[in-house]
């Protein structure tokens, strides 16, 4: 059976860490629709050039684009178990579009994590968040700093700030946030196949819940 979950969370949740993490335990890949834009930009791909002119401003990118790069992704051979999503679907257009690509390969989504956060504390740890340039590994200035300042402590790459990441954008994000992707916790609560996870914790409780939640789905396939 292949296990596909989806991450939902706003911006600055912890998503993107949790989904890294967790998904290495599972052994299972981790699709962040976010980092697959920015490695096509660095790339300089035709779709990473298109992305970036909405990723710089805090808008999506049109679902149509967005759909067709998660359909490729999930077709490769390294999702044969299955994969963690993160920052997809994250508009119900999308989500609907995700339900047909897995009904077409004979899956669904499994569970929904839903990392809660309130958004003073989002607030802070977008503004405060450093990004390593080679694979996505995520410090915090304050909360979670590097050993050696500006250096990832994983790969030695560089650290910068998101152009996203900058205090205009990261309201307009949020607020993109509410509006489009709040609906998607109601899509899936509908469904029950939606857990309310407590993402104002350490990063290890966080990391263990989700673990146990996940594990719970893999058991109940054998
Ligand atoms: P993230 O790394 O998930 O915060 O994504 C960074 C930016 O990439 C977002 O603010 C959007 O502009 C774009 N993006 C990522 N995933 C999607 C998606 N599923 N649909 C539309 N735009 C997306």
């Amino acid at each position: 059976m292949r296990d596909f979950f989806v991450f939902l969370g706003p911006p600055g949740a912890g998503k993107g860490t949790q989904a890294k993490v967790v998904a290495a335990r599972l052994g299972i890949p981790h699709i962040s629709s976010g980092d697959i834009f920015r490695e096509n930009l660095k790339n300089q791909t035709e779709l990473g050039i298109l992305a970036n002119e909405y990723i710089k401003v805090g808008k999506l990118v049109p679902d149509d684009v967005t759909v067709r790069m998660i359909r490729e992704r999930i077709s490769r051979t390294d999702c044969g178990a299955g994969a963690i999503l993160d920052g997809f679907p994250r508009t119900p257009a999308q989500a609907k579009a995700f339900d047909e690509i897995l009904k077409e390969i004979g899956c669904q989504i499994n569970k929904v994590p839903y990392i809660k956060v309130p958004e003073k504390v989002l607030i802070a740890r977008l503004s405060g968040r450093l990004t390593c340039r080679a694979k996505g590994h995520v410090f915090h200035k304050l909360h979670n700093p590097p050993r050696e300042s500006g250096v990832c402590d994983f790969d030695g790459s560089e650290l910068y700030q998101r152009e996203d990441d900058k205090p205009e954008t990261v309201a307009r994000r949020i607020r993109v946030y509410e509006e489009q992707t709040r609906p998607l916790v109601e899509y899936y609560m509908d469904r029950g196949i939606l857990v309310e996870v407590d993402g104002d914790r350490s990063i290890d409780l966080v990391t263990s819940d989700l673990i146990n939640l996940l594990e719970e789905v893999e058991k109940s396939d054998v």
